[in-house]
């Protein structure tokens, strides 16, 4: 491997840092999978008969001398200080890369698969090679990211490989020839641009060349099934069946307008060349992929500024290498469709329009992923429930109840019956003979019965709860809210699910919140300006929170900022209630109104106060822009008629509060029972809540 890097940062660096991931799958000392047996989920495991390494032989500068010996190359682990993981090294140059200048090196290295545990590694039966399918990814040495310190010094930001991270590196250019045996289908980040070429042995050789990436991931299968179509946003609009163009289309003119700009982002006529590398048995979900990842390009481009690629793959594991699903490369997707899933599943769009999504933020938006991880997922989950709510018509809470059978009920379900039913239908827990064929149970794909078998309740105990809110987001959300802040490095959470609910569900609902405080026009903006000013760089959190800053209302900013601050540096839950509502008739006929409330948890939000009076009218009695220590405060009014009750906004509240059953309550005096009747249903409301999260809603 030949490598050039120019040192951009403006003083002397006399030393470079490399990851080398593939050395976490090489033992079970590394620090991933330390931290993986610490917490064991279940699933795929490591196999120690198929470990993977990455071993540099040689790393040489153009003279020839060789920088990876022992006095001036060392294994580094600044995390955790495990001294037997090899995922990091620090390399010393005798002469520094001046300011502006370039170094050349070149690297001879092996790398070595490991049979697909996480994201990276090969599947199928190693005796067959015409079995096997391949997710080269984290294979090469690379080189980290040389950032600043608080001087504004060049430092390099570089940590181990662990559990919970993924990957953070610099934009560069890539040019890569993949050699591969004959019959094997190949993708790849980038385009095409050389081959195939058949050599003598029968080999076939390609070369793929990508510009502005921070990563470079391929893959291989003689199983592939190749469907390759161009994608223009006006030939998606006007082709995606069930509505789903012309939805997809007045959203993104709908963001132009909001913006200000004349015309949407998407060019109408710019072209991407979609291929889909399908297993066979998943060649008729071909167009599930299609126009879920058509419309994730066309609205990304609107909200985030035009897809720059010419090429997007979007690479379909098999059965017991589904590891490798629902990861994000540039310009390389991978993801997961399953046959056992029942008809009205959505997780194949789900997935397919997140891994998308991430070509934004991670992608084009190069944040950290080891440090700041919810910039890249909480940022595309978001984006994913936005795209799904307008491309498939009303989002669709990925609810399961029921007392038997899904990953999620482990209250109810004992892990070992239940939870591995699905896999076992997949075949992913069989010895490996049987998954030599990716094909999996001898059906017919979508004979009538396939179809019956497979939305038998006993195949699926889903029950799913078409929502027009991000509910299984807000519960994941709250049922760790307390536990962590959201800005941290990913290896300092306590627990996989505090790491998950800090960086998926807390930013996401933190968006659809702050979308709330802002109104789209100013939501619309901020999001665009962040994601077209920071493209090709490495925004931190608080970059987001001051482009936020610039597009809100005057008054609106020490709110949003203190909001915004309190959502990433706090581990605080919001809960707003009302404590009591009162009216007296005074003397002169009319009405004494008070409403009590209380804001619970550090976040401060301008909390609405609304009255209804006995003829069904509602009045905003007052914002209260709750902040500082004041938690409770007393509203009031003199009005007209009788109060009959009083609730609190805005509506986006629901999305953080956490009990939304005290947001309202029914006026009275003695008497009255109708406060007795409001105790009564808040109650049943809770029990049903309580329920609910027991259920496990978090998927
Ligand atoms: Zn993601």
């Amino acid at each position: 491997m030949d490598l050039v890097w120019r040192n951009t940062s403006g003083h002397p660096v006399d030393h470079l840092w490399f990851h080398l991931y593939l050395n976490a799958f090489r033992d079970k000392e590394s620090s991933y999978l330390r931290e993986r047996a610490a917490e064991p989920r279940g699933g795929a495991e490591w196999d120690s008969d198929y470990p993977g390494s990455l071993r540099v032989n040689a790393l040489r500068r153009e003279d020839g001398t060789n920088l990876w010996a022992d006095a001036t190359r060392r294994f580094e682990c600044p995390d955790d200080g495990n001294t037997k993981d090899a995922t990091l090294a620090r390399v010393d140059l005798a002469a520094p890369v001046a300011p502006g200048e370039t170094i050349a090196l070149s690297v001879d290295f092996d790398s070595q698969l490991p049979r697909v545990l996480h994201r990276t590694g090969w599947a199928g039966d190693p005796e067959d090679p015409q079995s096997l399918f391949f997710m080269v990814a984290q294979w090469f040495p690379k080189l980290a990211v040389l950032g600043r310190d608080g001087e504004g010094l060049p430092r390099w930001n570089a940590h181990q490989f662990h559990r919970n991270t993924e990957f953070f590196s610099d934009y560069g250019s890539y040019s890569v020839t993949l050699t591969v045996p004959p019959g094997f289908v190949v993708g790849a980040t980038g385009r095409m641009a050389g081959g195939p070429v058949r050599l003598a042995d029968g080999r076939l050789s390609t070369t793929y060349v990508a510009d502005d990436v921070h990563d470079f991931a391929w893959t291989a299968s003689p199983h592939f099934v190749e469907v390759a179509f161009p994608w223009t946003f006006s030939s998606y609009c006007a082709e995606a069946p069930g509505g789903i163009g012309a939805r997809v289309r007045e959203a993104a003119e709908e963001s132009a307008r909001l913006r200000g700009a004349a015309a949407p982002v998407p060019a109408p006529e710019r072209e991407v060349l979609v291929r889909l590398l399908l297993q066979p048995d998943h060649a008729a979900l071909a167009d599930r992929y299609r126009w879920s990842v058509g419309a994730a390009l066309a609205l990304c481009a609107a909200w985030y500024g035009a897809y720059p690629y010419p090429t997007l793959t979007v690479v379909d594991p098999p059965a017991g290498g589904t590891g490798a699903g629902g990861m994000e490369y540039p310009t390389l997707i991978t993801v997961g469709g399953d046959r056992t899933a029942p008809a009205y599943e959505t997780g194949l769009e789900a997935v397919t329009i997140h891994e998308f999504a991430h070509q934004y933020f991670y992608g084009l938006v190069g944040t950290n992923e080891f440090e700041q991880a919810w910039l890249d997922e909480g940022f595309t989950s978001f984006t994913d429930r936005r795209v799904q709510e307008i491309a498939l018509g009303a989002p669709i809470a990925r609810t399961r109840y029921g007392p038997i059978a899904t990953p999620r009920l482990r209250p109810f379900a004992p892990e070992p019956v239940f939870q591995r039913l699905s896999h076992l239908l997949r075949l992913d827990a069989l010895p490996h003979p049987w998954k030599r064929r990716p094909t999996l149970l001898p059906v017919p794909a979508e004979s009538p019965l396939w179809a019956y078998l497979r939305d038998l309740p006993p195949l699926h105990f889903d029950a799913f709860v078409p929502s027009p809110e991000p509910l299984p987001t807000r519960h994941s959300y709250l049922a760790s809210a307390t536990h962590d802040a959201m800005d941290q490095p990913g290896w300092h959470f306590a627990a996989r699910t505090d790491y998950r609910a800090n960086a998926y569900a807390k930013p996401t609902l933190m968006l659809f919140a702050l979308r709330g405080m802002l109104g789209e026009a100013a939501f619309h903006r901020a999001m665009y300006g962040y994601a077209t000013r920071y493209r090709f760089e490495h925004p931190r959190g608080a970059d987001f929170v001051s482009v936020v800053r610039e597009h809100a209302a005057e008054e609106a900013r020490p709110m949003v900022d203190a909001f915004l601050r309190a959502m990433m540096e706090s581990a605080t839950r919001l809960d707003v209630a009302v404590l009591g509502a009162s009216s007296a008739r005074r003397d002169d006929g009319r009405h004494d109104w008070t409403v009590r409330v209380q804001r619970r948890g550090d976040l401060a939000v301008a909390i609405e106060v609304f009255g209804e009076d006995d003829a069904g009218e509602v009045h905003l009695l007052e914002t209260w822009r709750s902040g500082g220590s004041a938690t409770t405060r007393a509203v009031r009014a003199v009005m007209e008629r009788p109060m009959r009750c009083a609730r609190l906004g805005p509506d986006w509240i629901r999305h953080l509060d956490a009990d939304l059953s005290n947001n309202a309550r029914v006026s009275g005096g003695p008497g009255d029972r109708r406060p007795a009747l409001s105790l009564a249903a808040r109650l049943a409301l809770s029990v049903e809540e309580v329920v609910r999260s027991y259920a496990g809603l978090s998927r």
